[in-house]
């Protein structure tokens, strides 16, 4: 797993075009370790230098539904994956991100006027706060893996990022 550990793993060496990572072609998917498993520096999406930058997403290991209830923020249920993205998804993910919130703070915005019995205005911000968080939606990048076991993290990413990693059947 991690044998050795620098004290920032994102700033390696310049002339380093892919720093050591550990996932693998696995069929359609790209697998990595759900502990600390590292991506090669380049945008998923489209497979760019992701020049180190790594977007942190919390996912959630396969686990049975009563237990997913009764502790639902359990650390040991869930994983952190670092996400590479280029200069241009960056921008785009965290415009999403704005116009989501934004759109949130519309709909609480519209939930008051609905309290003061404004209807106009209360119709108006459903309605804003509703495509402001559609469109954030579409323009943030999610990565929602396609499978979460024990130790793997099986996620989607482009034909050129794939293309680029080793294929687990011929490790
Ligand atoms: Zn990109």
């Amino acid at each position: 797993m991690n044998t050795e550990q620098s004290p920032s793993p994102y700033r390696q060496s310049a002339h380093d075009p892919i720093p050591e990572h550990d996932a693998v072609r696995d069929g359609r998917f790209v697998r990595i370790p759900a502990e600390d498993g590292r991506l090669p520096d380049r945008c998923i999406l489209c497979n760019a230098p992701a020049d180190f930058y790594r977007k942190h997403q919390k996912v959630r290991r396969g686990r049975t539904l009563p237990l997913a209830i009764l502790d639902p923020d359990d650390s040991n249920h869930t994983c952190l994956i670092e996400v590479p993205l280029c200069p241009s998804h960056r921008r785009r993910d965290a415009l999403g991100s704005s116009l989501t919130y934004g759109g949130y703070v519309v709909l609480v915005a519209a939930m008051l006027f609905m309290i003061a019995g404004w209807l106009w205005p209360m119709i108006g911000g459903l309605g804003l706060g509703l495509v402001l968080m559609l469109v954030g939606g579409a323009l943030r990048v999610v990565v929602r893996p396609v499978q979460v076991s024990h130790d793997s993290v099986w996620i989607r990413a482009c034909q050129p990022f794939m293309s680029s990693i080793p294929a687990a059947e011929d490790l």
